[in-house]
């Protein structure tokens, strides 16, 4: 397939290179495979050649274009080769320079050529000059649109983009897709169509205000963010309707005192606060219904989620039905085996049912045998890491799967989880996160999710003090770390991120251990925990911290989650610099359960120009700043942008290019209002709309 076939047109694009052009797998590399992708890529800027102006009118820092006469042409070496070349328009002089040229361009500019060059102007006093200008011949016509200038890559030329999209644009079938009766009519503004709305912005006239351009605030650019923003809501609404079609085993809460529920109620140690039963009563009405659960329990780190999940699981025993329960690592999942084991075990015991384990590093016999207890539906809750929703593993009567942190996982493993359906029931889904959505997000992003909070902590809590230290006065850290020490307190440090190399990361580790062992002396005992360790070997440190027999746990950032020792009141994080926000917040969490008044240290290093990085020092000062959650979070966004943020990669769900959440909360509420209505009166075009703008990445919205 040596171009673009109607097929491929259609939005079924061939297997990935075959038989395609450099350019074409270029194009593709961009995304632009459909002429509609072609149509929807729009520059980044623009180049004026629509005007000729006079050099003696030109300014230093204009980017110009003029039409001279060549006077002088000549090659110097001092102080490196170089072509310099006076031109004359009559009313000034200017002089070219270039570093790079062929024979070509030297014979372009010979003396007496008539030239048209583009170019900024340099030089005001000693005369004028251009670096590096374009170079075409004086006196054909000029342009009456702004020329677009595109994102591009390697082995794609602009002029080669710009052709290729021209084309595609002009191929694209760019009718309306918004019915004239349900109206665009945005803040009383004047409404562009898309086709007009679309050559504009890769043809502007001249005459356009091009602040206006910049910050997308010209009618062209609101009608296209409106549309895209249109297309995100469709296709969540989408996505929630058809989960909405789905069937889910209803489970039906039981309330006597021989229930799981309620016997797990009676061995908690503590009683739930408010928010933690708030929230289990949305998850009980959800899970007394027939449509599949989609809900995701946001909450501060330690805010309680995991009894949450339990009293969720042990709904859903009561009812006769399995429960999977998946963390993200090893040993935040055996945290929870852990945990549940100790409330849950005794009491499924009675009822000739148990907790199952799973994970990739189990021994295949026993593997096996918990593989059996699962299909028998003997194991009536399945905890471990993706091992759950491997293959080979089969439930017998699944109805609830909880997923904890559920940003590290994937939508492929989120869908495969939803494929362990019995017969036609899905089971319902219930997503855990520490990182807290922003309020502008969850409206756009996660639209078509429920989601519940947990904004009280767990009462008996104080606050963490959060302390900034430059890295040389560690010493003052080691006296911190003594005082702890001796009131019982226990201590985690965790060593820097180096990503190139894990062996490195290693090795800082080990030799922070070891100084540590050294300055703390006997009777102290400093672990070590890292990611190249067997799970057996993590396991036992993490045993031996948790029972205290380890004082100071050393780690790489393999604790970054869910790891709970309420006696840990101190926590040092070395090259904090180097941490995103939210995993800082995230590895702070992990003091501060206890009674007991905890402290984190970030500990950070300037780089060799003896400074911290905008991004990295705007990161420790909101740590030093909030303690909560929720105010991290949106700083988390501000700092990266939702894309990052998102982990866009990872979710797969496709990032608004044009549209600006917060400057554009006009256009989506215009959105979210219009979606509801367009797919109940024109469900036609509200799918042609979505498959305009998502292609075949709309799938992605539905995981
Ligand atoms: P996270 O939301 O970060 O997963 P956890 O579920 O690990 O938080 O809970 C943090 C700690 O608080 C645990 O030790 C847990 O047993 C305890 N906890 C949870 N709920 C309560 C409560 N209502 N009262 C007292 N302690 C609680
Ligand atoms: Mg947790």
């Amino acid at each position: 397939m040596a171009v673009a076939t109607p097929a491929a047109a259609a939005g079924a694009p061939a297997p990935p290179g075959a038989g395609l052009s450099l350019v074409q797998r270029a194009l593709r590399k961009l995304g632009l495979v459909r002429d509609i992708d072609f149509a929807l890529y729009l520059p980044m800027r623009y180049e004026d050649e629509t005007r000729i102006v006079r050099l003696a009118d030109t300014r230093e820092g204009d980017l110009a274009q003029v039409e001279g006469v060549v006077t002088e042409s000549e090659v110097a070496f001092r102080p490196r080769r170089q072509l310099l070349v006076n031109i004359d328009d009559g009313s000034d002089t200017c002089q070219l320079r270039f570093f790079n040229f062929y024979p070509s361009q030297q014979k372009q500019l010979e003396v007496g050529a008539r030239v048209r060059v583009r170019g900024e102007v340099r030089g005001r006093f000693i005369g004028r000059t251009m670096m590096h200008p374009t170079v075409k011949a004086a006196g054909t016509s000029l342009p009456d649109a702004l020329t677009p200038v595109y994102s591009t890559i390697a082995g794609l030329a602009q002029p080669v983009l710009r052709r290729e999209v021209r084309s595609g644009l002009a191929r694209a079938a760019l009718d309306e897709t918004v019915p004239e009766s349900v109206g665009i009519s945005i803040d009383a503004q004047e409404v562009w169509d898309l086709r007009r709305a679309l050559s504009f912005l890769h043809y502007p006239t001249p005459d356009v205000a091009m602040a206006t351009l910049e910050d997308r605030s010209h009618p062209a650019w609101q009608r296209i963010k409106a549309e895209e923003l249109l297309a995100q809501q469709l296709s969540q609404l989408q996505a929630r309707r058809e989960r909405a079609a789905q069937q889910a085993p209803p489970l039906r809460s039981m309330t006597s005192a021989t229930s799981l529920y309620a016997q797990l109620m009676a061995v908690l140690p503590f009683g739930l606060t408010g928010a933690q039963q708030r929230v289990g009563e949305e998850i009980t009405r959800d899970l007394e219904r027939s449509i599949p659960m989609h809900r995701l329990l946001q909450g501060d780190v330690g805010s309680g989620k995991t009894v949450v999940a339990a009293l969720a699981a042990a709904r859903c025993i009561d009812a006769g039905f399995q429960c999977a329960l998946m963390a993200p690592t090893e040993i935040l999942a055996s945290q929870h085996f852990g945990k549940l084991v100790g409330w849950l075990d005794p009491l499924l015991a009675e009822r000739g049912l148990r907790v199952a384990w799973l994970t990739g590093s189990q021994k295949k016999k026993e593997r096996d045998v918990m593989s059996a207890a699962v299909e028998s539906g003997e194991a009536a809750l399945v905890i471990g890491t993706h091992a759950v929703i491997s293959e080979k593993v089969r439930f017998r009567r699944l109805a609830l799967a909880i997923i904890d942190e559920q940003h590290r996982f994937g939508v492929a493993q989120r869908l495969a989880l939803r494929g362990k359906a019995v017969g036609h029931l899905e089971p319902h889904l219930l997503m855990m996160s520490a990182t807290p959505i922003p309020r502008t997000l969850a409206m756009s992003y996660f639209a078509d999710l429920d989601v519940s909070t947990l904004d009280e902590l767990p009462p008996g809590r104080t606050p963490i003090v959060t302390k900034l230290v430059a890295d040389h006065r560690r010493d003052e850290v080691v006296a911190r770390i003594q005082a702890q020490l001796s009131q019982g307190r226990q201590v985690y440090w965790v060593c820097p991120l180096i990503e190139e190399s894990e062996a490195v990361d290693l090795r800082n580790a080990t030799e922070t251990r070891d100084e540590l062992a050294d300055v703390l002396g006997q009777p102290v005992h400093v672990g070590l925990l890292h990611s190249r360790m067997s799970t057996p070997d993590k396991q036992a440190v993490m045993a031996a911290f948790t029972a205290n027999q380890i004082q100071v746990l050393v780690s790489t950032t393999v604790i970054e989650v869910g790891v709970d020792v309420p006696n840990a009141s101190l926590m040092v994080i070395e090259h904090a610099e180097r941490f995103g926000l939210s995993q800082l917040h995230q590895l702070r969490g992990r003091v501060g359960r206890g009674a007991a008044a905890s402290a984190c240290v970030l500990l950070y290093a300037p780089n060799e120009a003896g400074r911290v990085g905008e991004a990295a020092r705007a990161r420790l000062k909101a740590m030093a700043e909030t303690g909560d959650g929720f105010e991290i979070a949106r700083r988390d966004l501000e700092i990266r942008g939702p894309g990052e943020f998102l982990g866009a990669k990872q979710s797969g769900a496709p990032l608004l290019r044009f549209a600006d959440l917060e400057t554009d909360a006009l256009l989506l509420d215009w959105a979210r209002d219009l979606a509801p209505r367009m797919l109940d009166q024109y469900p036609e075009l509200a799918q042609k709309h979505v498959d305009r703008w998502l292609g075949t990445k709309a799938e992605y919205l539905k995981a």
